[in-house]
């Protein structure tokens, strides 16, 4: 088979390949002798299409035309007759040429003076011909030559698109299908609207080829592409760009956090030394990323961007193409690896927003607020951390932390009598992941010897959302024993009535933003209105955050919303300005 036409090649290289089938050469010894094939049937005389479907049905699939247009879907063989040839012989030529370089067999019916006439001229396109009156037996042999020949061609095919698309050495996809897929995945990015991250991954060897010669280099290069490949997980395709550069597209929509911890684990390589002819050497891999479409508009041109990323990268972290994302993805780590510290040294205090009950203005509950206080005095707040934190997972710790320090302060309050007899703690999806979520609630419950009441969850909506399995036992589990559970910010996520009633929600926090100028604001009071009346036919409790206005006090215990929280009442304090501020009430 040739594949002296660059354009031929470059067709066949993209054809049913994915990223990220790495290292799956086809099978080129099984022979599935007996697939059933699409036979296009073009043959215009009724009495010998009949009598040739009859003979090819069951066995194989019959495509017919549609119209005046040969059909979308793929076919095998076509069988036409004379008659159907003329009509047809423009397009089959067509189908012939795309699907070059497989072959894709034509057989004529013909009789002997169609022979004689003038089909001579298009005696190029056809392969085989059967002459009328057809023998039965003779006619299926020949489809079954012809198919046998097909699915040579074919699995030809899939062999020379493999070879062209992967990486002779690591068996991953090469430069050819990546930059396919990153095109692809590029429009998709735009038709979605959305940003689109693609990583060049750099390991110098230089060295290792200077000192140990190029087969050494390959079998370092090899490592480092399977332990990559490792570090990365089953989730991320990988290409492999050069002989010491690799490529990650990642998915359409990912922000720079989830880019972030897909370098994170790429970086790891530079922890283990890989051993090569008893010499252990030491990689270090820089990263280098670009963006759609505020790099590039295509995918050359986000590559580019990477690699020149790439340049200036050290070994410490990735290096984004635009300023502005360099400068996010600093702080990220930056943030990162301050929290870590920030939980050793226990940077972190808890501060309190009082719960009023609209009617009488009673404490009913505070609700517990992180804050992170950096050595220099200066306060965190949460908004500024939280992302940071629940991608790297440290959520989980914080909140044990604020757990465990709400709790000690009700059992406090309650010993001292100070009037505050319930604390609603923030818990992020990550938290209820967590296996042992429940076990962990119910010991320090149990440790500090207060009653499940005293305690509140709030969930976000988004959270929520994604409990099913193993999560909803546990939140069942714990609010069998007692313990309220809150959706916070009610009405800003998917707000799907499915979890109001299959969860075991006992009241639903209106978010601030539908909270602010109800009283003049239409939208949000007819918003309101609803919250509410959701509430009431599902037997949920409410509680609304954000009042800053006596005006918006007033219409949401108009709509008998029981609790509120806000500014209007206390900002969120800690535990000894709460107590002053109790005492002066
Ligand atoms: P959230 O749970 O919705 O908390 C309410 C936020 O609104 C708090 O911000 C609070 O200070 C603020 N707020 C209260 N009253 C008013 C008001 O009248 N007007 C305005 N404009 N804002 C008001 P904060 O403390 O900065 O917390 C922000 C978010 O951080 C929280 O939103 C929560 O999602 C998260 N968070 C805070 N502490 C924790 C924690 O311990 N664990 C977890 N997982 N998340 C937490
Ligand atoms: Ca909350
Ligand atoms: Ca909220």
């Amino acid at each position: 088979m040739s594949v002296g036409n660059p354009t031929q090649v470059e067709w066949i290289a993209w054809r049913g390949t994915a990223l990220d089938d790495a290292g799956e050469e086809p099978d080129a010894a099984a022979d599935p002798a007996d697939q059933a094939g699409r036979v296009l049937l073009l043959v215009e005389s009724g009495g010998n299409r009949n009598h040739l479907a009859g003979h090819l049905q069951g066995r194989h699939h019959i495509i017919s035309p549609r119209g005046g247009r040969l059909p979308n879907e793929p076919f095998d063989l076509v069988v036409v007759d004379a008659a159907g040839f003329r009509r047809w012989h423009r397009q089959l030529v067509d189908a012939k040429l795309r699907d070059q370089p497989t072959f894709l067999p034509v057989i004529l019916i013909a009789s002997r003076r169609d022979l004689r006439r003038r089909l001579k001229l298009f005696w190029d396109t056809i392969d085989e011909f059967i002459l009328t009156p057809i023998e039965p037996g003779e006619f299926m042999e020949r489809v079954e030559m012809l198919f046998r020949a097909r699915r040579l061609a074919l699995k030809q095919r899939a062999r020379l698109a493999y070879v062209v698309n992967h990486d002779r050495l690591s068996g991953l996809p090469n430069l050819n299908l990546f930059m396919d897929r990153l095109t692809s995945t590029i429009m998709d990015a735009s038709v979605l609207n959305k940003p689109l991250y693609a990583t060049v991954v750099h390991v110098p060897l230089a060295h290792v080829l200077a000192s140990l010669g190029h087969r050494e280099f390959d079998r370092a290069a090899a490592v480092c592409a399977s332990r990559i490949r490792k570090l990365l997980g089953p989730g991320v395709p990988l290409a492999q760009l050069g002989s010491e550069k690799w490529g990650v597209i990642h998915p359409v929509g990912m922000q720079m956090d989830g880019v972030l911890e897909v370098c994170g684990r790429i970086q790891n390589l530079a922890g283990e030394s890989i051993r090569i002819d008893g010499e252990r050497i030491r990689v270090s891999p820089r990263i280098g990323v670009g963006a759609y479409p505020q790099d590039a508009s295509d995918a050359a041109g986000v590559l580019d961007c990477a690699i020149s990323a790439l340049a200036a990268a050290g070994d410490a972290g990735p290096m984004f193409y635009s300023k502005s994302d360099q400068d996010k993805a600093l702080r990220f780590i930056r943030t990162e690896s301050r929290l870590h510290e920030a939980l050793k040294q226990e940077q972190f205090e808890l501060w309190y927003q009082p719960q009023l009950c609209l009617e009488d203005r009673k404490i009913v509950a505070v609700e517990a607020l992180v804050r992170w206080r950096l050595p220099d005095g200066q306060l965190v707040p949460p908004l500024d951390f939280m992302e940071v934190a629940e991608t790297t997972g440290l959520i989980c710790d914080i909140d044990r932390w604020v757990l465990r320090e709400a709790c000690a302060a009700v059992k406090r309050w309650r010993e001292q009598g100070v009037g505050i007899e319930r604390v609603a703690v923030n818990v992020s999806a990550e938290d209820v992941c967590a296996a042992d979520f429940a076990d962990v609630i119910e010991a320090t419950l149990d440790e500090f010897r207060i009653p499940a009441a005293a305690l509140e969850l709030e969930l976000t909506e988004t959270a929520l959302f994604e409990i099913s399995g193993d999560s909803l036992d546990k939140l069942n589990r714990l609010r069998k024993r007692g313990i309220d559970i809150a959706v916070d910010d009610f009405g800003t996520g998917y707000s799907s009535l499915r979890y109001l009633h299959q969860l075991p929600v006992t009241s639903l926090k209106i978010d601030k933003a539908f909270v602010k100028n109800v009283d003049s604001n239409e939208t949000n009071a007819a918003i309101l209105r609803t919250i509410a009346l959701l509430a009431q036919n599902f037997g949920l409790g409410t509680v609304a955050e954000g009042i800053e206005a006596k005006e918006e006090a007033a219409y949401l215990a108009s709509l008998n919303v029981s609790v509120g929280q806000g500014y209007l009442y206390a900002k969120p304090m800690p535990e000894a300005d709460l107590l002053k501020w109790l005492k002066s009430r």
